[in-house]
C-alpha cells in the first residue's frame, strides 16, 4: 500500500517538472518568436517599394518613405527586446548552472560545493 502510495507521489512530481519544463520552452521560443518578427520587420521595411509611378517614370512617396519609417523604429524595437529577453534567459540559465557546481562528499555523501576544501557537514577533508 505505502508503495503504492509513494509510486502515486513520483509520478506526480515527474508531472509537475515536465510542466515546469514545458513553460520554459515555450517562454524560449516566445523570445525567439519577437526577435525573428523584429528582424523580419526590418528587412520587410528595408526592401519596402516607397516609390510610385507617376505616368513614365517612378517618384518617391513621402507618405510610403514615413510608414517605412515608421515600421523600421517599431520592428528595432521589437528585435531589441527580443534580444534582451534572450540575453536575460541566457543569464538565467548561467545562473542554474553555478548552483549545480556541486559534488558528493565521499564520507558522507552529503552535497557540497566542487570548490570545497573542508566538508560543511562532517568537517573532514575532501
Ligand atoms: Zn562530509
Amino acid at each position: 500500500m505505502d508503495n503504492e502510495i509513494d509510486i502515486w507521489k513520483d509520478g506526480e512530481l515527474a508531472q509537475r517538472s515536465n510542466d515546469k519544463n514545458t513553460q520554459a520552452q515555450s517562454k524560449v521560443n516566445i523570445r525567439w518568436i519577437v526577435f525573428i518578427v523584429g528582424v523580419v520587420g526590418i528587412v520587410c521595411s528595408l526592401i519596402m517599394d516607397t516609390s510610385i509611378s507617376s505616368g513614365d517614370t517612378r517618384v518617391s512617396n513621402i507618405g510610403l518613405m514615413q510608414q517605412q519609417q515608421n515600421i523600421l523604429i517599431v520592428s528595432g524595437l521589437t528585435t531589441l527586446i527580443g534580444f534582451f529577453m534572450i540575453m536575460a534567459k541566457a543569464k538565467e540559465i548561467k545562473e542554474i548552472v553555478d548552483v549545480s557546481d556541486i559534488k558528493k562528499c565521499p564520507y558522507c555523501a552529503e552535497s557540497i560545493k566542487i570548490g570545497a576544501i573542508l566538508c560543511r557537514f562532517c568537517g573532514k577533508d575532501v
